[in-house]
């Protein structure tokens, strides 16, 4: 099974909680044990695995992924967004998790992000769940 959503983003940087979406697309194909893999078709963006519970973590997290790759540096590429490349990369594009009970098996803490790196922008997400 495989689908498709679109997450519009608001600010250049910043994680957005995709957790229901995803869960809503899992429930809706009434599997009861299997892998989810969410994956985003981006080279300025990530998807990560984090804390759902204070928001302050997100914030961290992007405070000090700019500080590991500040917006300027003598960088070559000429579309002048290589810190969102390079941040996409250190994030990653995908994640999976497993499916159990017909919902995603996620930590008590655990949320699924999407990470823009160079928005805003309307991306997409795609979720394959095999079981
Ligand atoms: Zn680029």
């Amino acid at each position: 099974m495989f689908k498709k959503f679109v997450v519009a983003t608001s600010l250049n940087t910043e994680m957005i909680d995709i957790t229901s979406r995803v869960q809503e697309i899992v429930a809706g194909i009434k599997i009861d044990t299997g892998l989810c893999c969410v994956f985003i078709p981006h080279t300025t963006a990530g998807i990560t695995i984090n804390e759902n519970a204070d928001p302050a973590v997100r914030r961290d997290m992007l405070v000090e992924l700019n500080k590991i790759v500040p917006q300027r540096d003598y960088f070559t590429h000429i579309e002048g967004n290589s810190a969102a490349h390079i941040k996409a990369s250190l994030i990653g594009s995908s994640v999976t998790v497993p499916v159990e009970a017909g919902k995603l098996a996620l930590g008590t803490w655990q949320g699924i992000y999407f990470c823009e790196f160079d928005g805003p922008r309307a991306r997409e997400v795609w979720v394959q769940i095999t079981g």
